[in-house]
């Protein structure tokens, strides 16, 4: 019995993407008797917006995939499931990472941070050379005496060596933070807090047993298990899924309108849409209409092997 969940950030009206992940985490939740619960990861005030949240809780409802816990609605025994009420949990668990002695303020600016990047690193991905890092790590560092005080962000230094955690698609994973992604941001000097550190806080308070969702966050399970340890919690199990990609093999965004859920909506069949997800990764042999719950005994992990990273939409 796993307790399973899905975070949607709510910029945008959900995609077949999100769908895809939405319902194999249900599934898989479902299939061993455990929890799903829905939290609203809406740490960014610019992007997110209540409206979509409720948009996607109408969606969810209509794909047939019920929440036992969360939502815009929910509260439980450690509070709201909108990551926007939740800054005191964020608080006290970066409190306790720097009474650990691991972080440290940085006041590098991002574009100062790519100038020093390797050419090859084309992917997006910004790899942290440990500018601001101090020669004395571990050793609890003294803010009050930082010149910039608030307007410097919070970085966690990351140890030379292996992270170890098993994907439950993608198999054992062994990644290097330090070559990865080096040292990497808690708190940003704006005070937002990281993505990585209010799931890490927000996976454990919510009792959350096992983690789905794209292969492009593979990376990111990395990170939230070195952080996961540091607070001397338990990581979650991770399952990464292949991303559906449109017929240019590009990764669906909120773009493709034709893979929206307004579109998808007014086009298809709830069923279909099951159907069609289903088949993607062989729980069905093709695309025949089904709903969300007769997918339940069905459902297994090892059909996903050999892990893809993409899928391809026919
Ligand atoms: N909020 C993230 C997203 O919508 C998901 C993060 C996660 O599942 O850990 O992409």
């Amino acid at each position: 019995m796993a307790t399973g969940r899905f975070a949607p950030s709510p910029t945008g009206r959900m995609h077949l993407g999100n769908v895809f992940t939405a319902l194999m985490s249900w599934l898989s939740a479902r299939a061993s008797g455990g929890k799903w619960i829905l939290r609203i990861e809406d740490l960014d005030p610019q992007r997110s917006r209540l409206d979509y949240a409720r948009i996607i809780e109408d969606d969810l409802c209509w794909l047939g995939l019920d929440w036992d816990e969360g939502g815009l609605d929910g509260r439980g025994v450690n509070g709201s499931y909108l990551q926007s009420l939740r800054h005191d949990f964020y608080r006290e668990a970066l409190s306790r990472l720097m009474e650990s002695g691991m972080t440290y303020p940085c006041t590098c600016r991002r574009a100062d941070i790519m100038a020093s990047q390797a050419p090859h690193q084309s992917d997006g991905r910004v790899i942290y050379r440990g500018t601001c890092r101090p020669d004395c790590l571990p050793a609890p560092y003294d803010y009050s005496a930082h010149d910039e005080g608030r307007k410097a962000a919070v970085r966690i230094a990351v140890p030379e060596e292996d992270i170890l955690f098993d994907d439950l698609v993608f198999g054992p994973q062994s990644v290097n933070l330090a070559r990865e992604c080096g040292d990497f941001i808690l708190r940003r000097a704006d005070g937002a807090w990281a993505y990585q550190l209010a799931v890490v806080v927000d996976d454990a308070a919510m009792g959350v047993e096992e983690v789905v969702r794209g292969c492009d966050l593979l990376l990111s399970a990395a990170q939230q298990t070195f952080l996961f340890r540091q607070l001397g919690l338990e990581p979650p199990r991770y399952a990464h899924l292949p991303l559906i990609c449109n017929r240019d093999g590009v990764r669906l965004s909120k773009r493709d309108q034709s893979m929206s859920m307004e579109e998808l909506r007014k086009r298809h069949t709830v069923e279909e849409v099951i159907g069609l997800l289903a088949s993607l990764v062989g729980l069905i042999p093709e695309a025949a209409p089904c709903t969300a719950a007769s997918l339940i005994p069905l459902f297994s992990w090892s059909k996903f092997h050999p892990a893809q990273e993409r899928i391809i939409m026919p």
